[in-house]
């Protein structure tokens, strides 16, 4: 399988929202789930024929891994397309999810596609103050596990690294999960200014923000991010010196497993 570049990727959002509701989420900032598309656009001839190779069903999907997306991707993959999609989830997936995760994957896998599922983790201790409703940290150790044993290629999603979060709790992130997953993706925070979780990050950590664009986006939003380089920098040593490895982009990995499996 050839390698997947940016402009392969297609974000699609369904009507149902998301049922968590995580501190820091971006999915609320003006204008971001606007320039999302739909999962009725890829039924398309076009779309079928030249359109995406890799598929993000948004954040977090797992209300959006449905039946219609199985049969978009049967579709898909009739006219022997490779295409990956890549699912990330906080819940806890139950029989039901893994038993569609390891459908999908096979439809995919009939034209050298796959799924790819990350996990998301952003601490350990403060799951019910700033991702309320999702799994907790041992369910989503549980998560990785089970994917393991059913081979479906998975990353770790450090994703947002954030700021009231210790390096030492970070670190025991990469410690219980290294044993199941090699692949670690990291990223900063994106600010919603207009919460107080945004406020509090902006007021608290001035020396941390910098503005940025979001480019996979049609529209030319700017926000502002924290990033702390020397915890990241710590963490993605950590990563290394227990032999896994580390991208900085959703993209990076998914081509990293393209190159050398799962
Ligand atoms: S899971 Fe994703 S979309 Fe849902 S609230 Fe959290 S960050 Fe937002």
């Amino acid at each position: 399988m050839k390698n997947i570049n940016e402009n392969d990727r297609y974000f699609y959002t369904s009507a149902k929202s998301c049922p968590f509701e995580c501190s820091y989420c971006f999915a609320t900032l003006p204008n971001f789930s606007d320039d999302l598309g739909s999962l009725q656009e890829l039924h398309t001839e076009e779309s079928i024929i030249s359109g995406p190779r890799v598929i993000y069903p948004s954040c977090d999907s797992e209300i959006f891994l449905s039946n219609d997306l199985v049969r978009t991707l049967d579709r898909i993959t009739k006219v022997e397309k490779q295409v990956v999609v890549s699912y990330s989830t906080k819940k806890r997936l139950s029989n039901k999810d893994l038993n569609m995760i390891t459908e999908i994957n096979e439809i995919l896998n009939e034209s050298s596609g796959f799924i790819k599922v990350g996990i998301s983790i952003t601490n350990i201790n403060s799951i019910a103050l700033y991702e309320k409703g999702c799994a907790g940290f041992e369910d989503r150790i549980e998560n990785l596990l089970r994917l393991a044993e059913s081979s479906i290629p998975t990353g770790v999603n450090i994703k947002p690294i954030l700021p009231f979060i210790s390096l030492d709790e970070y670190l025991r992130i990469v410690e219980h999960t290294i044993k199941y997953c090699d692949r670690f993706m990291l990223g900063d925070l994106y600010i919603d200014e207009s919460t107080s979780f945004g406020k509090s990050v902006l007021s608290e950590y001035p020396g941390f923000i910098t503005t940025k664009s979001i480019d996979w986006l049609n529209k030319d939003l700017k926000v502002k991010v924290y990033s702390e380089g020397e915890k990241k920098h710590k963490i993605q040593k950590s990563i290394l010196s227990k032999g896994g490895k580390f991208f900085e982009s959703d993209l990076s990995l998914i081509n990293d497993i393209i190159k050398y499996g799962n």
